[in-house]
């Protein structure tokens, strides 16, 4: 590609709204344009990094056994409805209806469409497993759109699904995918670190983040030197949380008057508190096992936090949220309270003091003023739908796993692993025959990689103060020729010959023949970051021109067939 020609629109300043590196450079190299707040178009140079990404990751999701398809970015509400996540995902889905007044949301990801396809699809246990894919555009109506790519309200994911026949079949498919993770990041030349993720409710190691060490980052992790523990703050906060013996004593209800917090309830009870805090959201079911409804509840009495704070945390539609009354929220109101879906207050199951699910006979909230729960079990009770850790694991602490001192970094979440187990299947009834005939729930597992939150990454992790310096295997292009003169004839045929081999070797490469000064050329070479730079300048007439690397200082001067050679 002639430079000349190329549609490029480079910027010398800062954007305003840019604040981190990745960012200011994506601007600033004509990369990405900007159309509305969290919604961004891609330019040439910055597709062909979308696409050469996009590439590594299908090489690899194939040869691991992936099949690519293609599903629209627009859902009919009823599939959300038949999974219970038009409701509990929260302002983040981008709904939206027809001119028949039907609902509809744009993909934040893409779970119950996969598992729609696949319960029409496969009936037999021959038909398993199958590992589905697709590379598309998502939507997430984030409450702050900020960074440019890295968290933008439109994206492109790569999402993957696996149906298999058991939790061993999953547990193998997941692995799977861990080492395809591991080899797609590896391929984009990032340094990163998969750490243990928080699952909720499922607990034990079924998701892991894949993050890309980086001070600006939003995750922040927990890791330790001693032994391999790495995870996120808030799972590491409950990594091997030992679960204790008790025996499940009956659920009972208690007067307990005048209680007014958490510790006074606990106190009341003589039940012992534990170190731990979380936030703890429950589906309520009604007598035919119906979900009807939400309860939440905190343990340890955190002044700071409150219902609606938690309610965000969690990203429940306020629209979908009925508070319950301070009467019926139960004694030990602020510290624990209860809330409801449209259908209305449940009258018992909220939890605290709970190290879920692995603690029995735990305190929850009765909602009914100075009445509590004594020996609620997790299962028999109720169910965890969504468990929000507040507790974070600090730097110093203790490491859960060795006790040694752990260590904290910062990082960006590029990608996901996540054990889903049958929350799908069951939920939307993804059934196949066994060998014996008999109906089974097909076992989920999901995958996903931000593509463009991805070269976003490698841009935080590959720069200095003059602009990127592409790896090259996801740099636009491989190599750029810098004319000095291109007026000047033998600087011009110079240039012309090394581009036309460079090409015809398979080569990427740019031909900065724009009539600018050699400092404004360099300039953008640098900025634009092309791994390896060719510069045809005084010495063309003795065949000489001079190679540079773009992330080494030194040039070296070079005979133009030993610069090809190189280049090559
Ligand atoms: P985050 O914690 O940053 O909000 P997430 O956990 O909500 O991300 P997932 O649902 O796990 O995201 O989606 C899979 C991947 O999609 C993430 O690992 C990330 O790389 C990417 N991703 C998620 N949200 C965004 C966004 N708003 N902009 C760009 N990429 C995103
Ligand atoms: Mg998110
Ligand atoms: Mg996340
Ligand atoms: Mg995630």
């Amino acid at each position: 590609m002639r430079l000349s020609k190329m549609h490029l629109r480079t910027l010398r300043e800062v954007p305003n709204e840019a604040e981190i590196p990745s960012h200011i450079l994506l601007l600033r190299t004509g990369m990405i344009r900007k159309l509305v707040s969290g919604v961004y178009g891609f330019m040439p140079l910055g597709w062909r990094s979308v696409r050469k990404i996009e590439e590594i990751i299908r090489e690899e999701m194939d040869r691991a056994g992936g099949q690519e398809i293609h599903m629209s970015a627009v859902q009919p509400a009823e599939l959300w409805q038949e999974s219970g996540r038009w409701f509990a995902y929260g302002p983040e889905l981008w709904r939206l209806k027809d001119r028949n007044g039907r609902d509809f949301c744009l993909g934040p990801t893409h779970e119950e469409i996969f598992t729609d396809i696949i319960r029409s699809d496969v009936s037999s246990y021959r038909q398993l497993p199958v590992n589905l894919y697709q590379i598309q555009t998502k939507y997430r109506d984030e409450a702050r759109p900020r960074f440019g790519l890295m968290r933008s309200r439109e994206f492109i994911m790569k999402d993957a699904y696996s149906f298999d026949r058991d939790q061993e079949g999953l547990d193998k498919s997941y692995q799977e995918m861990y080492d395809t993770y591991e080899r797609i990041f590896t391929r984009c030349g990032l340094t990163f670190r998969p750490v243990e993720a928080d699952t909720g409710a499922i607990g034990g190691s079924n998701s892991h983040e894949f993050t890309a060490l980086s001070e600006v980052g939003e995750s922040e992790i927990a890791y330790c030197e001693a032994c391999d523990m790495a995870a996120t703050v808030e799972r590491a906060a409950c990594v091997d949380a030992p679960a204790t013996e008790e025996a499940e004593l009956p659920r009972e209800e208690v007067h307990t008057p005048g209680t007014k917090t958490i510790e006074e309830v606990a106190d009341f009870l003589g039940i012992p508190q534990t170190k731990t805090m979380k936030a703890l959201l429950f589906v309520t079911y009604d007598e035919e096992g119906k979900e009807n409804g939400y309860v939440a509840a905190f343990v340890r009495g955190d002044r700071e936090l409150n219902m609606t704070k938690l309610v965000n945390a969690l990203g429940i539609p306020e629209h979908s949220i009925e508070f319950a009354d301070e009467e019926k929220m139960g004694a030990a109101t602020g510290c624990v309270g209860g809330f409801t879906g449209p259908v209305g207050l449940h009258d018992c199951t909220i939890v605290a003091d709970s190290e879920l699910p692995g603690l029995k006979n735990l305190c929850a909230g009765a909602c009914k003023v100075d009445y509590h729960m004594k020996n609620v079990n997790y299962g028999r009770d109720y169910k965890a739908d969504i468990v929000t850790d507040i507790k974070t694991l600090k730097e110093g602490d203790p490491c859960p796993v060795c006790g040694a001192p752990v260590k904290h970094a910062r990082g960006i979440e590029v990608g996901q692993v996540f054990k889903l187990g049958t929350k799908y299947s069951e939920s939307m009834g993804a059934i196949y025959k066994d060998e014996n005939q008999k109906d089974q729930l097909i076992v989920m597992g999901c995958y996903g990689i931000g593509v463009t939150r991805t070269l976003a990454a490698i841009v935080e992790q590959h720069h200095d103060e003059n602009g990127i310096i592409w790896p090259v295997s996801v740099a636009p292009y491989h190599a750029i020729i810098t004319v000095m003169k291109p007026e000047d004839e033998v600087q011009a045929q110079t240039a012309e010959r090394i581009y036309k081999e460079l090409m015809d070797a398979g080569v990427e490469v740019l031909l900065d023949d724009r009539k600018e000064r050699p400092g404004v050329k360099f300039k953008d070479a640098d900025l634009l970051g092309i791994p390896v730079r060719l510069t045809v300048g005084r010495g063309a007439p003795e065949g000489k021109i001079e190679y540079k690397l773009r992330r080494d200082a030194e040039k070296e001067e070079l005979s133009v067939d030993e610069g090809i050679a190189r280049a090559i």
